[in-house]
């Protein structure tokens, strides 16, 4: 994976472990230490299960040592995620000896693929909850308060969390994530996923509009809606998506899906930016990239995750689409909105991938020159169809070496990429100082690119139009002109 600051915003390396932390309740007599791995939804699972236990006595602190719970949201989708994980619950431990009130939780994909497992594995753990469970941790807690251990891996078939007001933990105050499905039904075999968040439901589309006014009355300034699968949304009432053939004809005539969604959203608040993360090539239609070009609040940029340039692995992936199908998809793209940013999620070394298949991927990436990229060496999981029906066979030096040459192609692009800015003045929404330098701010354009540039008079949340004069393969650097119209509000 690129260790690049302006391509982790979907799963951010830097924040992965970070503590969370919100503001104090003077009621609260309890504290929570939680740590979050994985993908932006346990993030955002995270301020879920931070806003229940608020209502449970619970402050939440960042002194693992003081902490009377301390919860680990984990995440499965690599071994090496899974390894993260243990070794922090060795550090638990530790702690564990010299603060024995202190209670250990698991939370998320883990806590779902192990279940009691876990328990009987890791000594030190008090309670096992998976990710459709939250809404019964003050059971569960109390069952651990009571010298029990506690475990609910019961996956739902409607649980959203749509009436659970997310607390805003670490939040920068100007962007947040907003989650619009769970689950997902698409079963890529390589893919942990539909085993340990379950089938895919969508969120009330009210409740979404709800808390979409409400972040930006409280002054947030853009929002991710999140899924796993962002284009399968779709809501009729509640329900599964694999049961919408059997709702009613009611149900069907006020159903909503993803571009209808994002409009609704767009409209309710249009000078609010919206992004959305992970879009699927085969359930991406051309109506939600039409109401991308539609609404200037919605952000010139799409997550299209692709995992490989082969037709014949694409087939054994279970990536419903072709090679050709998706050049058609991304010439479609680039048709309706010229100036949007595309990324990936790249795989290598996918059991039976030849030398010819990793070509076809480096050509695939020549072809679209993406913006960013996510990269990975395969990593067998537990209980998927490719850990059941096919050999890991391809050896790990082959998986890396494969690995750093489309990592040096994503290099190449991102910077071919960054060039095209220079010269342009382009809107900016400031969302903190650079890591670099206090001297300047941090944020980032339309197409999801970073830029930096001199603070000057300007704020977080400023919407600002820069003028981009250099770039690296990864940040655009420019100066403030002035307030882009979207500031007046
Ligand atoms: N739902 C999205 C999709 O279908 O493209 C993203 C799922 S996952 C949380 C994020 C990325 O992790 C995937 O797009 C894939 O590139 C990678 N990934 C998933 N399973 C993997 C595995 N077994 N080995 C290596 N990488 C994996």
């Amino acid at each position: 994976m690129i260790k690049d600051e302006s391509v982790a915003k979907i799963i951010d390396e830097s924040q992965q472990g970070s503590t969370l932390a919100m503001e104090k309740d003077e009621k609260n007599t309890r504290k929570l230490y939680i740590e979050s791995y994985g993908c932006q939804m346990n993030f955002s699972d995270s301020e879920i299960v931070a806003s229940i236990l608020a209502n449970e006595g619970f402050n939440t602190t960042q002194i693992l040592e003081e902490a009377d719970l301390v919860l680990v949201n984990t995440c499965s989708i690599r071994e090496k995620a899974e390894q993260t994980v243990r070794k922090r619950l060795e550090k638990f431990n530790a702690v564990k000896k010299t603060n024995p009130g202190m209670k250990v939780g698991v939370l998320g994909c883990m806590a779902e693929r192990l279940k009691s497992k876990f328990l009987e594995e890791e000594k030190i753990v008090d309670m096992v909850v998976g990710p459709d469970a939250y809404k019964d941790l003050p059971n569960l807690i109390q069952e651990i308060d009571e010298g029990r251990n506690a475990v609910n891996v019961i996956l739902s078939k409607d649980e959203t969390y749509g009436d659970v007001a997310p607390v805003r933990l670490n939040s920068n105050g100007v962007t947040a994530f907003v989650s619009i499905t769970r689950g997902c039904d698409n079963m890529c075999t390589f893919c942990v996923v539909p085993f340990t968040r379950g089938r895919e439901r969508s969120r009330d589309p009210q409740s979404i509009l709800e808390e979409v006014n409400d972040l930006w009355e409280r002054g947030f300034r853009e929002i991710t809606l999140l899924g796993q699968n962002v284009d399968s949304y779709l809501w009729y009432g509640g329900g599964l998506k694999k049961d919408f053939e059997k709702a009613s004809e009611m149900q069907k005539a006020i159903s909503v899906n993803f571009s209808k969604l994002l409009e609704l959203v767009a409209q309710a608040q249009p000078k609010m930016r919206i992004r959305f993360s992970t879009s699927n090539p085969q359930d991406m239609t051309l109506d939600v990239i039409e109401t991308m070009a539609k609404y200037e609040n919605i952000c010139k940029y799409i997550h299209l995750p692709v995992q490989s340039g082969s037709n014949r692995i694409l087939k054994a992936m279970n990536r419903l689409h072709t090679r050709e199908e998706y050049f058609e998809l991304i010439d479609n793209i680039k048709k309706i909105i010229p100036d949007c940013a595309i990324s990936q999620d790249m795989i290598t070394g996918f059991p039976t991938e030849i030398e010819e298949d990793h070509q076809d991927t480096l050509s695939l990436m020549e072809y679209v020159k993406y913006d960013f990229g996510f990269m990975f060496a395969y990593s067998e999981r537990p209980g998927t169809l490719a850990e059941r029906k096919m050999e890991d066979d391809v050896p790990e030096e082959t998986k890396k070496r494969r690995l750093t040459e489309i990592i040096d192609a994503q290099q190449r692009h991102s910077h071919y990429r960054t060039q095209e800015h220079l010269g342009r003045t382009e809107e900016v929404l400031i969302e903190g100082t650079s890591k670099k330098s206090d001297d300047h701010w941090m944020g980032r354009n339309s197409q999801n690119t970073v830029v930096v540039f001199p603070k000057e008079h300007y704020k977080v949340g400023d919407f600002v139009n820069v003028k981009i004069n250099e770039c690296t393969s990864a940040t655009l650097i420019g100066e403030a002109i002035e307030y882009s119209k979207n500031n007046s509000y």
